[in-house]
């Protein structure tokens, strides 16, 4: 493969290969900007087929942190890393920390996270070997988990979009299909269900949608079926890849606003979306209640501040709709501007000598 190459097209800052034969470790660390802070991003462990394969992955999500991170308002670059290996076989202490040992030896470029494949018991063998990392258990300082903060965010991006399409930032009497009882979709709900919205939603997981339905009074349909509810806001919080040629046209909401990942096949199918009046709520920025509370640890963990940067995202997700009527661009395409007006912002400031390094050399001198 032609790395250079790749790193050239969208300007990669460093990619680390790391490798440990003693404890089986081969790791990809790869820092895609760093104009706005460390580059922050999760672990991810998987039995990648291809080394070229693990290399795609890591540039490929260590980019997508880039525009997360900026768009989000965080004082943080974009990367990412992958462990090459099978996470239920391959892992052990000695593994994880000695790719902590790799992080510490970037000194701070790198923050890493869980994953795909990792747990906050791997992070805590990182964290033996290095300080450059979040997402810990809470008895060891960390935030905990992230899903009731990426509850908050998508409930406060669905509420920016209500505002534009209904007029209104109140849920109360809109009716909301949430695909997905998980971790995400069960807090969301409950916030729904505080702000007076009509529930209706699905799970493959029977016992997911009887919590629901019974707790919040919501209305159960099959997993085919939540797609085509007449509703105002579907909120898709199980898969990504769920909107595409086919599934668009069935359509019968004015929002779409949830957790997920990835939820658009192709980039095109934001610009089908816009062209239906759906307005969509892009999945990187209206999500990252999770990243902005596991960030949030770099501080000094502090729950009353990461709430009020989670219920940020309103803002964001609003900027987001103004970029969009500018520009005349689909949702998507306005979160990236947003993202990379902000880097270009932060680049364009006046560059100021402050002295020090001077005034350093000249005592250094006078102590001679
Ligand atoms: P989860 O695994 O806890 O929940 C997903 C739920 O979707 C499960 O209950 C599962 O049974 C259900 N599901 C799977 N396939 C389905 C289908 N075809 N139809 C209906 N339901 C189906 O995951 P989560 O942590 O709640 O995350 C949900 C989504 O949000 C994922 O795409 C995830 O990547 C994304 N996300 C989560 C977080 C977070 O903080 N947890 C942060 C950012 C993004």
């Amino acid at each position: 493969m032609r790395i250079f190459e790749r790193l050239e097209e969208y300007r990669y800052e460093q990619v680390v290969f790391c490798h440990d034969p003693s404890t089986g470790l081969k790791a990809i660390i790869c820092i895609h900007n760093t104009t706005l802070g460390p580059a922050l991003g999760g672990c991810r462990m998987y039995p990648y087929a291809t080394e070229e394969e693990a290399v795609n992955d890591a540039l490929r999500l260590a980019r997508g942190m880039t525009y997360k991170a900026a768009a989000s308002g965080l004082n943080l670059g974009g990367g990412k890393s992958v462990i090459i290996g099978d996470p239920h076989k391959d892992k052990s202490e000695a593994l994880f920390r000695s790719f902590g040992r790799y992080i510490e030896t970037l000194a701070g470029r790198y923050i890493t996270a869980e994953d795909v494949g990792t747990t906050t018991e791997d992070m805590v063998n990182i964290q033996v070997e290095t300080s450059f990392v979040v997402g810990v258990d809470k008895t060891y300082g960390g935030s905990g988990d992230p899903s009731p903060f990426t509850a908050l965010g998508v409930f406060q991006g669905m509420k920016a979009c209500a505002e534009d399409k209904f007029g209104s930032a109140s849920l109360e009497g809109k009716t909301v299909a949430v695909q997905g009882l998980g971790h995400v979709g069960y807090y969301l709900c409950e916030l729904l269900h505080k702000d007076g919205a009509n529930l209706v939603v699905t799970d493959v997981r029977k016992e997911n949608v009887e919590r629901v339905v019974g707790e919040f009074g919501a209305r159960a349909v099959e997993p085919d079926g939540i797609m085509s509810v007449e509703c105002d806001v579907f909120a898709p919080c199980a898969l990504g890849g769920i909107l595409d040629d086919e599934s668009i046209p069935k359509l019968r909401c004015e929002v779409i606003a949830g957790a997920a990942n990835n939820v658009l096949l192709e980039p095109r199918h934001g610009e089908s979306l816009a062209e239906r009046g759906i307005l969509y709520a892009p999945d990187y920025v209206i999500n990252a209640g999770g990243l902005i509370n596991v960030a949030d640890e770099l501080e000094g963990y502090n729950e009353t501040r990461s709430t009020r940067r989670v219920m940020g995202i309103y803002e964001s997700v609003k900027s987001i709709i103004a970029i969009s009527k500018r520009d005349g661009s689909p949702t998507q395409t306005a979160a990236d501007t947003l993202a990379l007006e902000r880097i270009d912002e932060m680049n364009s400031m006046v560059r100021l000598h402050t002295g020090h390094p001077y005034g350093q050399l000249k005592r250094q001198r006078e102590t001679l």
